[in-house]
């Protein structure tokens, strides 16, 4: 997803990777708390006179031990996640914090620890630095308590911060999830995404009174997520309700390979299909030919060229019991129209963009029936 990262290590497995805008936000970070330094020693009770370090080697610190917190903070929601057999692709450190590549949640019980895992690990950490070690207490060197107490001091607004029920945030999804026990999945995502996009509006109406820019951004970035995250969900939710077998057309109409391009313009013409499997002698499938292989032809005379010279050789392919999501992410992610539904090695059926697009009708024609049955 994030392709404009690096990854720089891995921790059981996941990859843990920066996003280019940290080469930005990590400096910047170090300047502005190293320009508070003042402020935060006085917070931590430490006398600004003691500290040995250059205020700014200590904002770099401090900044590196802000990711490294948000780090763990994503592992601990990814830990939760492969516990439930979720796949994580990667945790990516960005611009506002981190994201975790987790695979959706289609149980909504699952997504409540997920989510919950993250703030609660965030919590523990930052009480356990500041009243267990309790550093003001310790006799370590002025510089070591002031960064123990600030970065106890910010996992705690990491927990705090995450918590605000502002859809697609972790408190959330808390709250999509307590939702979902008493409607449905997808109308708990209305209601969650309502709540973050109205949070996101008085979020930045308040930044905007106060003349703080940096809140207005973030604000907008809660609105943009709440959005992006619903649309996913209403698609993941329809189609995941259908098999690619319930909406694929069975009837193929193939071609062979040795049929000259005049005659499958022909066809083209007679059935009107922009596209063909095309079959060798034995019948296996060996590519497909579509109106655009025609038109990104050379001009050589249509009579003389053979199917299989200017067919794609490439097969895109679903099983007929994947669900519907799936072969749409195949589609979008291959940037094709059509998909052959392929079973033990044959052709069964093909799927297009159109065919599952008629699970949104499908969807609301169930809807319809069970509203008027009840
Ligand atoms: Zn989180």
């Amino acid at each position: 997803m994030f392709k404009s990262s690096v990854t720089i290590m891995h921790v059981m497995g996941i990859p843990i990777r920066l996003h280019v805008s940290f080469l930005v936000v990590l400096p910047f970070l170090a300047v502005v708390i190293g320009n508070n330094i003042g402020v935060i020693s006085e917070m931590a009770g430490v006398e600004a006179g003691l500290l040995a370090a250059h205020p700014f080697t200590l904002g770099f610190v401090l900044a590196v031990l802000l990711f490294t917190s948000v780090a763990l903070h994503e592992l601990a929601h990814s830990v939760v996640a492969m516990r439930q057999g979720m796949e994580i692709h990667a945790i990516t450190l960005m611009l506002l914090g981190g994201v975790a590549e987790i695979e959706e949640a289609t149980d909504e019980r699952d997504e409540l620890w997920m989510a919950f895992a993250g703030p609660a690990l965030s919590l523990v950490l930052g009480l356990l630095l500041l009243f267990v070690v309790r550093p003001a207490a310790t006799g370590l060197p002025a510089d070591m308590r002031l960064v123990i107490y600030y970065v106890g001091y910010m996992n705690i607004f990491l927990a705090a911060f995450n918590m605000i029920p502002a859809f697609p945030s972790d408190g959330g999804r808390i709250l999509r999830s307590a939702l979902a026990r008493r409607t449905s999945y997808l109308r708990a995502t209305q209601i969650a995404t309502a709540f973050g996009r109205a949070f996101a509006l008085l979020f930045g109406l308040f930044g905007f009174l106060i003349g703080n820019l940096i809140l207005v951004l973030i604000a907008f970035f809660i609105y943009i997520g709440a959005s992006q995250e619903y649309q996913a969900n209403v698609l993941r939710d329809v189609f995941s309700d259908f098999r690619v077998r319930d909406l694929m057309t069975r009837e193929v109409a193939t071609i062979k390979v040795d049929m000259t391009v005049q005659e499958l313009m022909d066809r083209m013409m007679q059935e009107t299909h922009s596209g063909y499997p095309v079959l060798d002698e034995g019948g296996n499938l060996v590519g497909c030919v579509t109106l655009g292989d025609i038109r990104s032809l050379p001009d050589i005379p249509p009579d003389t060229m053979r199917v299989g010279e200017i067919m794609s050789r490439e097969l895109i392919s679903v099983h007929p019991g994947e669900d519907l999501f799936s072969a749409f992410k195949k589609l979008s992610e291959e940037d094709i129209g059509r998909l052959f539904v392929m079973e033990g090695g044959g052709l069964v059926g093909i799927i297009t963009r159109s065919d599952i697009m008629k699970a949104y009708r499908v969807r609301e024609l169930r809807e319809e029936q069970a509203r008027i049955q009840r």
